[in-house]
């Protein structure tokens, strides 16, 4: 059965080359050129447009920026449930606003289609070695279906609920991630000042108490590990408008109910200042330049 990815940037690319590389006929799409042909150069089938892919398909799957492209992509006469036929599978693995998520299921359930929001964690080492966490929302029929697919990409698939479910578990975990990247930064940073070499440093409190995923898998500070963002001047990965965006969606999320959450907020104004001050392009475990001081000119 013939599968549609659309959205290969730092995250759908190496999704999309696990999935043919297990064997599946897939047909990727971006916008963007340069993500067009570095899928096809590394040996992904791509089509001239979403709709072209998605010709014939079976499964779609989407990988895209924010709520506004999911939606943009999905609905009205002009977006693509329009055109499926009746019964396709469609995941979203995108992170997005819950709301967003349940108009689009509402939208495929009023069209017959089987939808899932599927948003993933584990960066773009995780998805390129097959090994994300799929938080799903939507019908338990819905998330078997999507098994087959989710197994080739991910190593731990959990179903959160019914739609938006999925989105939710997503936006909490991202923001509590925002907030270990800004305390291992912090903490790192305060080391270093005071002469610790930051590679002793954070072997000291990846066996101790202060241990968490940031400082264990993603280290913030160059040279302390290879293959991470940091080894790279921050290039690639998870960039800090998109994090920035995640904790827009817990700050509304927490706004509708009322509900507090100060680390979310003070982490949500750190991401802006540092989007502010020109590296929202770079990936979130940049943020540790808000703590250190500015090289020296010569
Ligand atoms: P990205 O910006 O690298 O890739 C998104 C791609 O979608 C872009 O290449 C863009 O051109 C494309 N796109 C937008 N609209 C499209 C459309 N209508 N049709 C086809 N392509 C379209 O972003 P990413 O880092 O790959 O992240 C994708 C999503 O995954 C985001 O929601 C992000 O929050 C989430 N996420 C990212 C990471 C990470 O480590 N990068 C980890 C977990 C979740």
């Amino acid at each position: 059965m013939k599968t549609a990815f659309l959205g290969l940037g730092n995250m759908g690319r190496p999704m999309a080359l696990n999935l043919h590389k297990s064997g599946l006929e897939v047909v990727g799409f971006d916008l963007a050129t340069s993500c067009l042909e570095l899928a096809r150069e590394a040996g992904l089938q791509c089509a001239d447009s979403a709709r072209e892919a998605a010709r014939g398909a079976g499964c779609i799957i989407s990988m895209l920026p924010a709520s506004a492209h999911v939606e943009a992509l999905y609905l009205g006469e002009q977006g693509l449930m329009a055109e499926l036929p009746s019964n396709t599978l469609v995941i979203d693995c995108s992170t997005i606003a819950p709301d967003s998520a349940r108009k689009v299921a509402n939208e495929a359930q009023r069209r017959g289609l089987v939808f899932l929001d599927a948003p993933v964690s584990g960066g773009t080492a995780g998805a390129a070695a097959g090994s994300l966490s799929f938080m799903a929302g939507g019908t338990a029929e819905a998330f078997e279906r999507a098994r087959p697919w989710l197994e080739k990409m991910g190593a731990n698939l959990f179903h959160a609920g019914a739609s938006g479910a999925g989105q939710v578990a997503k936006m909490c975990n991202n923001m509590l991630l925002a907030v270990l990247m800004i305390g291992t930064s912090e903490a790192l940073t305060l080391g270093q000042a005071h002469g610790l070499d930051p590679a002793v440093l954070s072997e000291i409190m990846t066996r101790s108490s202060g241990n968490n995923w940031a400082l264990e898998k993603y280290n913030p500070v160059p040279g302390v590990m290879a293959n991470v963002p940091a080894a790279k001047a921050y290039a690639g990965g998870f960039a800090s408008e998109l994090m920035l965006k995640d904790l827009g969606l817990a700050q509304e999320a927490a706004a509708a109910l009322k509900a507090s959450i100060p680390l979310g907020s003070l982490a949500r104004n750190l991401y802006a200042a540092h989007g502010l001050a020109g590296h929202s392009k770079l990936d979130f475990s940049s943020i540790i330049k808000l703590f250190q001081e500015p090289p020296h000119e010569s």
